[in-house]
C-alpha cells in the first residue's frame, strides 16, 4: 500500500514498538515525553528496522507532534469517528485527527468494545474511515478469559478480524494488534508465547495481506523479547510499562536487538 500519511518510504518491514497512553497525562506531561523521547530516539539509525509510535489523548496529539519535530516516532490517535464531519457531539473525525498530526488511528480497543459499546460494524466503519484519509488503521482484537477457557479463541479473533476488513480493498495499510482482554491492564495475567501463537497464526492465515501483526496485553521489558520472538509477531503495543520513555524506548530496542527479518 502506498500514500499512507507521513510514510513516504518504499515499504520495508519494520517491527512495529508502540503505546497508547490511555486517558492519562496532562498537555505538560504529555509535551515532556515527547521532548525527552525525540532527545533518545534520535534519527532512528541506531534502531533499524523499528518503528515507535505514541497514542495520547485527543487534546494532545498536536501538542505531541509538535514537540516530536522531525523525529520518525509516529503519532497517533486513540479513536475516530466514521463520518467525517456532523452533529456528534464529543467524537472526534478522522480529517480532525488527522489535521492534529495523527497518522494511525486506534480502533476496537477492548475497553472501547466492553464500556462504549463498540461493535465490529463500528469497528469497520472507522477502518474504512480511516483508510479513506490515508491514515493507517490499528485493529485491536482479542478474547474474554470465558471465550477462551471454552476453546473458542481462534474464532473470536478471526471474526473480528474478517469484520474489521470487510470492504477493505487493499489491507496491506492495516495493523492488526491482538490483545487477549485476560492480559490487559494491571489486573491481566501476561500472556506466555505458548498462549498467543495459535492466535497469531490465525490471524495471519485469515489476513495475510496486512501490514503487521502486534501482540498487546502487559507487555514490559521483562517479556517483551520471548513475545516479540512468536512466528508472526510483527512487533508489540504496549500500555503501562511505555508510559515513560525509558519503559517505551528499553522495549523497542529490545525488538531491535531481537528482530528478525520476516520472510517474505
Ligand atoms: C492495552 O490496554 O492495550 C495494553 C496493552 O495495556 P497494558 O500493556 O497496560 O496491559
Amino acid at each position: 500500500m502506498t500514500g499512507l500519511r507521513g510514510e513516504g518510504r518504499s515499504h520495508v518491514p519494520v517491527t512495529w514498538v508502540g503505546t497508547s497512553w490511555k486517558m492519562t497525562k496532562t498537555l505538560a506531561e504529555a509535551r515532556r515525553y515527547a521532548r525527552r523521547l525525540a532527545d533518545a530516539w534520535g534519527d532512528g539509525t541506531a534502531m533499524p528496522g523499528v518503528q515507535p509510535f505514541v497514542i495520547p489523548s485527543a487534546t494532545a496529539i498536536a501538542a505531541v507532534r509538535s514537540e516530536l519535530g522531525s523525529s520518525p516516532v509516529l503519532v497517533g490517535a486513540q479513536d475516530a469517528h466514521w463520518e467525517d464531519a456532523g452533529a456528534w457531539t464529543g467524537e472526534v473525525s478522522v480529517p480532525q485527527v488527522a489535521d492534529a498530526g495523527a497518522v494511525m488511528v486506534e480502533i476496537g480497543h477492548s475497553e472501547r468494545r466492553e464500556h462504549f459499546g463498540e461493535t465490529d460494524e463500528r469497528v469497520n466503519a472507522k477502518v474504512l474511515a480511516t483508510l479513506r484519509h490515508g491514515l493507517r488503521p490499528l485493529v485491536c482484537v482479542g478474547e474474554t478469559a470465558a471465550v477462551r477457557d471454552e476453546g473458542g479463541a481462534d474464532a473470536h479473533v478471526v471474526r473480528q478480524v474478517e469484520a474489521a476488513l470487510r470492504g477493505v480493498d487493499d489491507p496491506s495499510g492495516v495493523l492488526v494488534a491482538y490483545e487477549p482482554v485476560w492480559a490487559i491492564g494491571s489486573r491481566g495475567r501476561p500472556a506466555g508465547p505458548e498462549d498467543i501463537v495459535g492466535v497469531v497464526a490465525a490471524i495471519r492465515a485469515s489476513a495475510p495481506g496486512v501490514a503487521g501483526v502486534l501482540y498487546g496485553g502487559s507487555v514490559a521489558q521483562g517479556n517483551a523479547a520471548e513475545l516479540l520472538a512468536v512466528p508472526g509477531v510483527d512487533g508489540v503495543f504496549v500500555g503501562r510499562a511505555a508510559w515513560s520513555v525509558e519503559g517505551l524506548v528499553e522495549i523497542a530496542y529490545l525488538a531491535g536487538r531481537s528482530r528478525q527479518v520476516p520472510s517474505p
